[in-house]
């Protein structure tokens, strides 16, 4: 398989775009498309502080990678929450991307707030760190003047939020499924810039620029079948994922009420659709 840009060996092939690329082509094809869905959804705006939450895994490293590489102005927030050994090789892995990208980094710990997730009962550890980590990452972000807060949430991070919410019968809560969320009051303002990016593209890019990243999962990460059912989906229809995240956003532009000049009823255009059938197809044309 060759790159379709320069001929080269090709590294990948992206379904959702039917493109094989090289290692070097890759990397800008991936820059041009965040940088695209960065003005598209209006994420980010020029000469904004941003505080990038990282992890040290594979998405919220490249985002910290592609966000210095786009020129924005970034530091780094590492959120130690206690998780044992996951939270030592996370830290080390967050303190060379920062060495690497030459980005300050900052570090919270949550035994500073008297706990850890440690303390936590395992039925509420999930719930207790997510509590935990958005609070923390608005406060150090409202404290030292940053515009916004950047995560590295994926689309499939948001497809499955949505999916799992309609599923439970639960409202959807909106700040979690919008590429940017202002803020208000004592709340800083929430930016998602690879909202439209997949896990894959995210891991390639930190692979083929050898960015700083460990693929440690954390020990009670959740069950993954919604995850591998999205997986499936994209696997059987490419393209599905990035569909439904721009779906999400896509604002409905209210329909102008007009009436058929033929037969009166609602119609989108002077003539309605159904006119338009009798027109074509009727057989004895009045
Ligand atoms: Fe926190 Fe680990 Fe649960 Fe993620 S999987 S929310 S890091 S406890
Ligand atoms: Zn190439």
């Amino acid at each position: 398989m060759k790159c379709k840009k320069c001929g080269k060996n090709a590294i990948t092939y992206l379904k959702p775009y039917r493109i094989a690329l090289c290692k070097d082509c890759y990397v800008d094809f991936y820059k041009n498309l965040v940088r695209r869905s960065i003005n598209r959804f209006k994420i980010l705006k020029r000469g904004e502080r941003i505080l990038a939450s990282v992890s040290g895994g594979k998405d919220s490293s490249a985002m910290a990678s592609i966000l210095k590489e786009l020129g924005y102005d970034v530091e780094l927030l590492y959120i130690d929450l206690g998780i044992g050994e996951y939270s030592k090789v996370s830290e080390k892995a967050v303190r060379d991307l920062a060495r690497d990208l030459d980005l300050d980094l900052n570090v919270v710990r949550l035994k500073d707030y008297g706990f850890t997730i440690s303390d936590v009962e395992i039925s509420k550890v999930c719930s207790a760190c997510g509590i935990s980590k958005r609070y923390i990452m608005n406060r150090f972000a409202r404290e030292n003047d940053f515009d916004v807060v950047a995560t590295g949430h994926t689309a499939e991070d948001v497809v499955v939020f949505y999916i799992k919410n309609i599923a439970s019968g639960s409202k959807v809560w909106a700040e979690k499924l919008l590429p940017r969320v202002e803020g208000f009051d004592k709340f800083v303002t929430k930016v998602k810039p690879l909202y439209e990016m997949s896990e894959k593209e995210n891991l390639l890019y930190v692979i083929c620029k050898e960015i700083p990243h460990t693929l440690e999962e954390c020990p009670h990460a959740p069950n993954p079948d919604w995850k591998e059912i999205v997986y499936e989906i994209e696997r059987r229809k490419p393209g599905f994922v990035k569909n439904f995240v721009r779906g999400i956003v896509k604002e409905e532009k209210p329909m102008k009420i007009m009436h058929c000049k033929i037969c009166g009823e609602v119609s989108s255009g002077e003539v309605c659709a159904f006119c338009k059938l009798r027109m074509k197809y009727c057989r004895s044309k009045a």
